[in-house]
């Protein structure tokens, strides 16, 4: 697999953009490049330490390399380096961050809406938590609430933001429970409710339509973390019911975040974040005196959204964040001229090819005496999470860890996850497993679309690793 796998296709359109602006004087060449080479080949050295994370055989974490096209854009768009806090900075990627993010709002079932990208899903879920804050403002001392397997970031932002923070038990299934939410809601002091569909860990998908039906009954917010699955709201004929269901319920949030820089193709700096309600925009209002000056003068844009419309005329009054990578926006609105948000189309068979891969993976590993699989059912999404039959929880990490660092020497790159034990059929030691106690097990993320055809060359390559284990 090539690191520039369309070689040209950059510098065709670099020649492009520069003749657009001839006009200027022009401007003596860089000096020193003989020097700028050699760091630059230092450089290529010094990044030879890393795993393949563009290639199918990795199969760990979180890793998906961005589209080709995505890479091209971001770098064309870095020759002119805009900034998308205000249309001084960034003017061409601005229109283009808005129709990237109406593209977004449009998946989820949105057409009114206020949105932005940021640089990160932590970022935009700071930004979502803000806004449930403010919105709860007047009562102080409200609780954002979380499943106990929602990202660790949630915690950190509500502490950052001073709003007392609650984390929900999960099932064995690793989605939140509904019982455990429902005695907190009765203290009616709950401001918002995380509802991750997609856990990091291990894909689960909380049960959005019933934490909608409490919704109803105690009233709080609803903030959908799908920073990692929010794409799999264009396949929902390859879920299973429950996550189906939950995906469906998506519009009825009240504000959204999902990652582009995870599932969707795109160089990391690219979160974003959606609220329903446009009239949110309120609570972001501020008035720089130094970055609206020209733009002020600016005619109003023809094609602007109708969150936007009479309302800011620069991201940045609408964004936490002040300068933002203009180059990210022209990525993200490439790869989405290219590969369609369509359930039809070619990005939503990659997320299905994903997730067969997956599902086979499964099907492999609990026909395999040595495995011991989650009790309650398969991967709600691409994530696949085993632990493996041992004496004792400590002897079962030791062989993940084994395992895992085998699979490396035959160049198989997979993850390592500490879940609770009792998630995962019992062994046949006969021991009583401890509600609670982790153990450290096998993890593999299949988001490459590639990993479907790659699923036996990954299988045969974890079987010789599992014949001869490391350190074991
Ligand atoms: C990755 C992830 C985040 C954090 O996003 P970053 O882009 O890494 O900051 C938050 N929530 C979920 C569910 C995630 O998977």
């Amino acid at each position: 697999m090539p690191l520039d796998p369309v070689p040209g296709l950059l510098s065709r359109a670099t020649e492009l953009l520069e003749a657009e602006f001839s006009a200027l004087p022009s401007l003596a060449p860089a000096a020193d490049t003989e020097r700028m080479a050699s760091v630059l080949e230092g450089v290529a050295h010094r990044l030879s330490d890393n795993y393949p994370y563009f290639h199918p055989l990795y199969a760990g974490q979180m890793l998906k390399p961005p589209h080709p096209l995505a890479r091209a854009a971001y770098a064309l768009a870095m020759k002119i380096n805009p900034n998308n806090h205000a249309r001084d900075g960034g003017r061409a990627s601005s229109e283009m961050e808005i129709e990237a993010v109406r593209e977004l709002a449009g998946m989820f079932g949105w057409s009114e809406y206020l949105g932005h990208l940021t640089s990160s899903g932590t970022l935009a879920n700071l930004e979502a938590l803000w806004v449930a804050g403010q919105a709860a403002g007047t009562r102080p001392g409200m609780r954002i609430l979380a499943s106990e397997q929602a990202h660790y970031t949630h915690h950190r932002i509500s502490a950052v933001l001073k709003l007392p923070f609650s984390q929900v038990p999960a099932d064995h299934r690793g989605r939140m429970r509904m019982d455990r939410l429902e005695a907190e809601l009765k203290k009616g002091d709950v401001a918002a409710v995380v509802c991750t569909l997609g856990t990091t860990a291990i894909g689960a998908v909380d049960p959005l339509p019933q934490i909608l039906a409490l919704r109803e009954r105690y009233g709080f917010r609803v903030h959908v973390d799908a920073a990692y699955g929010g794409y799999f709201k264009l396949i929902p004929d390859a879920l299973d019911e429950p996550a189906r269901s939950a995906y469906a319920a998506i519009a009825q949030a009240d504000s959204i975040v999902i990652d582009p820089h995870k599932h969707g193709l795109q160089p990391y700096g690219c979160g974003c974040v959606l609220f329903r309600d446009p009239a949110e925009g309120r609570f972001y209002k501020h008035d720089s005196p130094y970055t609206y000056f020209t733009s002020k003068q600016l005619p109003p844009h023809a094609n602007e959204p109708k969150s936007l419309a009479g309302g800011p005329v620069h991201l940045g009054e609408i964004s936490l964040e002040c300068s933002r990578a203009g180059a990210a926006a022209v990525a993200l609105w490439a790869t989405q001229q290219f590969l369609p948000l369509s359930p039809s189309g070619e990005f939503a068979r990659g997320l299905a090819q994903g997730r067969a891969a997956a599902l086979e993976l499964d099907r492999r590993l609990r026909a395999d005496a040595r495995v011991q699989p989650l009790v309650a059912g398969h991967p709600e999404l691409d994530i696949v999470v085993w632990k493996l039959q041992a004496e004792s929880p400590d002897q079962s990490s030791q062989r993940a860890r084994a395992i895992f660092d085998s699979c490396a020497a035959h160049d198989l790159h997979l993850a390592l996850v500490q879940l609770p034990e009792s998630w995962f059929a019992p062994a046949d030691t006969g021991q009583n497993q401890v509600e609670n106690t982790l153990v450290t097990c096998l993890r593999s993320v299949l988001m490459k679309p590639e990993h479907e055809a790659w699923l036996d060359r990954i299988w045969e390559r974890y079987m010789a690793a599992c014949a001869a284990p490391i350190g074991e």
